[in-house]
C-alpha cells in the first residue's frame, strides 16, 4: 500500500504505469521539503520488486528489505552521507551509481536508485549522471527528488518523467494523524496547521520534540527583530546567511517560518484570524499586528518572497538578507504608521 498522503494523481498515474508495465527510466519527483518526496521514492521502488499483484504490499520479502533499507537492488543517495563531499553529490558518487547500474538485479526485478536533494550534485556530477540518462540500460530506474528544482540542469529535467507533489490540505493531514496514528484531535489540528501542507513535517514533529523547540526558538528570533535595532538585524542576517551555505535545508524552513509569520500578521489585520497556521503565538501575533498597518505587512511578505526566490537563484544570500531587514518595519515608524493606517 502507498503510504504517501494526498498525492492521488501521482498514485493513479503511477499505478496505471505499473499495471501497463510503461514504467519511465528516469523520474523527478518535485515538492517543497516532507511533502512525501523520499516516502515516495521507497514506496515506488517496493513496487517495482513487490511480488503481490497489487505492488506495493509493504509485506513481501522486497517491500520489507526495501523499508528497512537493506535491499541489495534498491540505492539511496543524498549530500552529506559521505565524509568527502559533505555539501553535495560528487562525481565519485555518480560513478559508483554508475558501476553498479552495469550490473543485473541481485535480488529483485529491478534496480533502483534513489538520488535525494538532487539540486546538490555538482556539475560534473550532474553531467555523468546526464550521461547515464541518455543511454538507459533495461530494468533501472533512477528517481531524483528535489525542493529546488531551478537549480537542476535543463536537460536532466528534461530526461526524466516530472511528478510534482503539491501541499496537501491541513484537513487531510489531521485526519491522517487521528486515523493511522492515534493522536488526539487538538494537537492533530495544532500540528497539521503548522506543518503547512507537508505531512511528513507533522509525522517527524511527532516523534522528535527538537522539531517543535527549534521552530519556537525560530519564531522568537524573528518576532523579536521589529523591536531590535538595524545593528541586531544585520548580525541576524549575517548568521543565516551563513546557515544557507551550511545547511540549506534548515535556512529555508527559518525562511518559511518567516512567511507563515507574516502571513498570519496579515490574516489576523486582515480580519481572517482563524486560518492562522501559529495557533499557539496567537496572542504575540495580535499584539504585532496592532502595530502594523496592513501596507507594511503586504510589502514585507512581497520583500520576503524575493528575498527567498533570489537566494534559490544563487543570489548572495548575506546582501538579499541584508536588504530584507532593511525593509523590516523598525519600531519606530511602526506606531505612528499604524495608528495613522
Ligand atoms: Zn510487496
Amino acid at each position: 500500500m502507498w503510504q504517501v498522503t494526498g498525492q492521488d494523481k501521482i498514485l493513479d498515474l503511477l499505478g496505471n504505469s505499473l499495471k501497463q508495465d510503461n514504467t519511465a527510466h528516469a523520474y523527478l519527483l518535485v515538492g517543497p521539503p516532507h511533502t512525501g518526496k523520499k516516502t515516495l521514492a521507497i514506496n515506488l521502488a517496493q513496487a517495482l520488486n513487490c511480488d503481490d499483484p497489487e505492488p506495493p504490499c509493504g509485506q513481501c520479502h522486497h517491500c520489507r528489505r526495501i523499508a528497512a533499507g537493506k535491499h541489495a537492488d534498491v540505492s539511496y543517495t543524498a549530500p552529506g552521507l559521505n565524509l568527502s563531499t559533505k555539501t553535495e553529490i560528487g562525481i565519485d558518487d555518480i560513478k559508483d551509481l554508475q558501476r553498479m547500474a552495469n550490473l543485473p538485479p541481485y535480488e529483485g526485478k529491478c534496480k533502483v536508485f534513489i538520488i535525494d536533494e538532487a539540486e546538490y550534485l555538482s556539475t560534473e556530477a550532474a553531467n555523468c549522471l546526464l550521461k547515464i540518462l541518455e543511454e538507459p540500460p533495461p530494468k533501472i530506474v533512477w528517481i531524483l527528488l528535489t525542493a529546488e528544482e531551478s537549480r537542476l540542469l535543463p536537460t536532466i529535467i528534461s530526461r526524466c518523467q516530472r511528478l510534482e507533489l503539491k501541499p496537501v490540505p491541513a484537513e487531510q493531514i489531521q485526519k491522517m494523524l487521528t486515523d493511522s496514528h492515534g493522536i488526539d484531535s487538538a494537537k492533530a489540528k495544532l500540528l497539521a496547521r503548522l506543518c503547512h501542507g507537508c505531512p511528513g513535517w507533522a509525522l517527524s514533529a511527532l516523534v522528535d520534540d527538537n522539531l517543535l523547540q527549534q521552530r519556537s526558538q525560530n519564531i522568537d528570533r524573528l518576532s523579536s527583530l521589529l523591536d531590535a535595532s538595524l545593528e541586531q538585524r544585520f548580525a541576524y542576517a549575517q548568521e543565516l546567511a551563513t546557515l544557507f551555505s551550511k545547511d540549506r535545508r534548515s535556512a529555508r524552513e527559518i525562511m518559511d517560518t518567516w512567511l507563515t509569520w507574516w502571513h498570519d500578521l496579515m490574516l489576523i489585520k486582515g480580519g481572517y484570524g482563524e486560518g492562522t497556521t501559529n495557533v499557539d503565538y496567537e496572542a504575540t501575533l495580535r499584539k504585532q499586528a496592532m502595530e502594523l498597518t496592513l501596507n507594511q505587512i503586504k510589502e514585507f511578505i512581497v520583500n520576503l518572497c524575493q528575498t527567498a526566490k533570489a537566494i534559490s537563484q544563487n543570489v548572495n544570500a548575506r546582501l538579499a538578507l541584508e536588504s530584507l531587514m532593511l525593509n523590516l518595519p523598525a519600531k519606530s515608524k511602526i506606531s505612528a504608521r499604524a495608528l495613522k493606517g
